[in-house]
């Protein structure tokens, strides 16, 4: 099965409108990119090679962050752009992982990103808090490949 036809069109708005609160808490940028099979050694790795193709460093704050998810082999990865290195702690996305990993182990994918994505967008409103005339820098639809 391809990675697009992986979640109904229900569950895609489900995500895009998850994305779309998220960003209502912050101006960090999220995105999230969906892949049938990891294509790399590991899914660190090959968010990196995400995040650049899908040039996510073309935030004011450099403050994208990206979702990977490969639906077959379920494996998963959050990263953030620069900007957020530099300000949050270690293990900040920690929480935002076990959330999302204790949904995919009952296999609930959907809920795992919706959950996962709020969260990030609620812990990313510590550091970069939204701001009144905010632009969505970048796109909230799903990247699949
Ligand atoms: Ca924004
Ligand atoms: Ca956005």
């Amino acid at each position: 099965m391809k990675s697009k036809d992986y979640f109904t069109a229900e569950q895609k708005q489900q995500i895009v409108d998850a994305i779309h609160e998220a960003e209502l808490n912050t101006s960090g940028e999220i995105r999230v990119h969906i892949d049938t099979k990891c294509k790399a050694k590991n899914p660190l790795d090959r968010a990196v090679q995400v995040f650049n193709k899908l040039e996510m460093h073309k935030t004011d704050l450099y403050n994208g962050v990206l979702i990977y998810l490969s639906v077959s082999d379920r494996k998963f990865a959050i990263i953030g752009d620069e900007g957020i290195d530099q300000k949050v702690p270690h293990d900040f996305w920690d929480s935002t992982k076990n959330l999302m990993i204790e949904h995919f182990k009952k296999g609930e994918m959907v809920l795992g990103l919706t959950e996962g994505i709020k969260l990030a967008g609620l812990q990313l409103k510590e550091f970069f808090p939204y701001q009144t005339g905010d632009i969505d820098e970048l796109s909230n639809k799903i990247s699949f490949e």
